[in-house]
C-alpha cells in the first residue's frame, strides 16, 4: 500500500518520501498468493464491493504493464481464472446461488457439472461433482511486484526510499499531522500516508477512535511439481492452490487470529496440504520447497482504511486483510487522489 501509494502520488507531481522498517514487501505483500480474486472473493464480499473489486483487477493488466515497462521486471499477471470447487450437494447450491448472483450483476461465471470442471482442469479430484468458472480472476507474483515498485520509486527522481527507519509515532502540531518521528530524527510533510499493514493501528499518536487494524495470520506451503500440470487457480473447502504455471504451486491458507507469532504450524500445514490435496490430488507427488506465514491486517468494520483520517494532514491505507494484492492498485490512485484534492 505503501510503495503504490508513493509512486501514484510521484506519478502525479508529489515528492514523496517511503519510510520502511525493513525492505519494501517485507513483510504481508510478498508472503501473499497474488490471487487478483475479484469474482472468487465475492463470496466474502458481497455489495457495492462488487464494482470495486473488478474495477481492482482490470486495472491490473495496464498497470503490470506500466512496471514492466519502467523497470524489466514481468511480475507474473496471467488470466488464469479461477474454479471454486464442490464435493457435495450442499457445496453445489453454494456455488449455483454464487454463478446466479454474479450473472445477474453482469459478471462472466460459468456453473459447471464435475465432467465439465475436469474439462477445464484436468488434475482436479474424482471427488468433484461441480465448480463455479470464473475465468476473468487472475494472478501476480507478489514478490516480483514488490521488487518492480521498489525499483520504480527508487529510479524516480521524485521519491526517497528509505529502508530501515522505524515510525516511532506522528507528529502533532496544533491538532495537525505535521509529519513522522523516527528512531534517529523525524520527517515533516504536508501529508503523512499510514501504510503499516498489521502494524498500523501500533504507530504512536494516532487519532482516537479509528477502526483497530489487527493480524490475521496466512500460512503457506510452497511445491514444486515437474512437469506442471495444475493451470487454474482453484478454490476448495478450506483452501486454495495457485499454480504459477512454471511448476511453482502455491497452498494457502489458514485465517488465524494469533497475534503477531510468526510460527508454520503442524496443524496449519496438514490444513493447508489436506485442502490443497484434496482439490488436486497428483500434488501429493510434488515436492515440498518451502513454507512461510504472514499477517494480513483486518481492520475493525471490515472495510480497509483508505483516504482521509479525521486527523488533518493523516491519511489511510490500511487495513485490506484478504484483498491488499488486488486492491493495490487502486487504494494508491485513491488516496494520492485524496492527498492532492
Ligand atoms: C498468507 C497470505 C496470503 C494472501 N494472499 C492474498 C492474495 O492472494 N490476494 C490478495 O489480494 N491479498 C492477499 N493477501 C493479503 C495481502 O497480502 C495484504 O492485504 C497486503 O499485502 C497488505 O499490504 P500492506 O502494505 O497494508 O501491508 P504489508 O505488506 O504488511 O506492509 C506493511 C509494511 O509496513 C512496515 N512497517 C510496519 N510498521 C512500521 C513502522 N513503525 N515504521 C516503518 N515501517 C513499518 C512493515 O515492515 C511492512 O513492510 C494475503 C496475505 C497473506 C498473509
Amino acid at each position: 500500500m505503501g510503495c503504490a501509494t508513493a509512486l501514484s502520488l510521484a506519478d502525479r507531481g508529489a515528492d514523496v518520501v517511503v519510510l520502511e522498517r525493513a525492505v519494501p514487501g517485507a513483510e504481508a505483500s510478498s508472503a501473499a498468493a497474488g490471487i487478483l480474486g475479484a469474482q472468487i472473493e465475492l463470496q466474502h464480499e458481497r455489495g457495492e464491493r462488487a464494482s470495486l473489486f473488478v474495477r481492482a483487477r482490470d486495472a491490473w493488466g495496464p498497470w503490470a504493464r506500466m512496471l514492466r515497462e519502467r523497470t524489466g521486471i514481468d511480475v507474473g499477471h496471467r488470466v488464469s481464472g479461477v474454479l471454486r470447487v464442490a464435493f457435495d450437494a450442499h457445496q453445489k447450491a453454494a456455488i449455483e446461488q454464487d454463478v446466479a448472483w454474479q450473472r445477474d450483476h453482469g459478471l462472466r461465471a460459468e456453473l459447471l457439472d464435475g465432467r465439465g470442471a475436469r474439462g477445464v482442469e484436468p488434475a482436479l479430484a474424482e471427488g468433484v461433482v461441480g465448480a463455479a468458472h470464473f475465468p476473468d480472476d487472475a494472478q501476480v507474483d507478489p514478490t516480483l511486484v514488490l521488487r518492480a515498485l521498489s525499483a520504480v520509486l527508487a529510479r524516480s527522481p521524485r521519491v526517497e526510499l528509505r529502508s530501515g527507519a522505524t515510525v516511532t509515532g506522528l507528529l502533532v502540531e496544533r491538532d495537525r499531522c505535521a509529519g513522522v518521528r523516527l528512531d534517529d530524527g523525524e520527517v515533516r510533510a504536508d501529508a503523512t500516508v499510514l501504510a503499516a499493514g498489521s502494524w498500523s493501528s501500533l504507530v504512536p499518536g494516532l487519532p482516537a477512535g479509528l477502526p483497530v487494524v489487527r493480524p490475521v495470520r496466512g500460512q503457506m506451503v510452497l511445491l514444486d511439481e515437474r512437469p506442471a500440470t495444475v493451470m487454474s487457480i482453484v478454490f476448495g473447502p478450506g483452501g486454495y492452490v495457485v499454480p504459477r504455471g512454471d511448476g511453482r504451486v502455491l497452498c494457502g491458507s489458514t485465517m488465524e487470529h494469533a497475534g503477531f507469532r510468526r510460527e508454520v504450524t503442524a496443524a496449519g500445514v496438514h490444513a493447508v496440504l489436506g485442502a490443497a490435496l484434496g482439490c488436486v490430488p497428483s500434488l501429493g507427488g510434488a515436492q515440498l520447497v518451502g513454507t512461510w506465514s504472514n499477517f494480513r491486517p483486518h481492520a475493525e468494520g471490515d472495510r480497509p482504511l483508505v483516504g482521509a483520517s479525521p486527523l488533518a494532514g493523516l491519511f489511510l491505507a490500511a487495513g485490506h486483510h484478504r484483498n491488499g494484492i488486488l486492491l493495490a492498485k487502486v487504494t494508491g490512485d485513491d488516496v494520492a487522489a485524496a492527498v492532492l484534492a
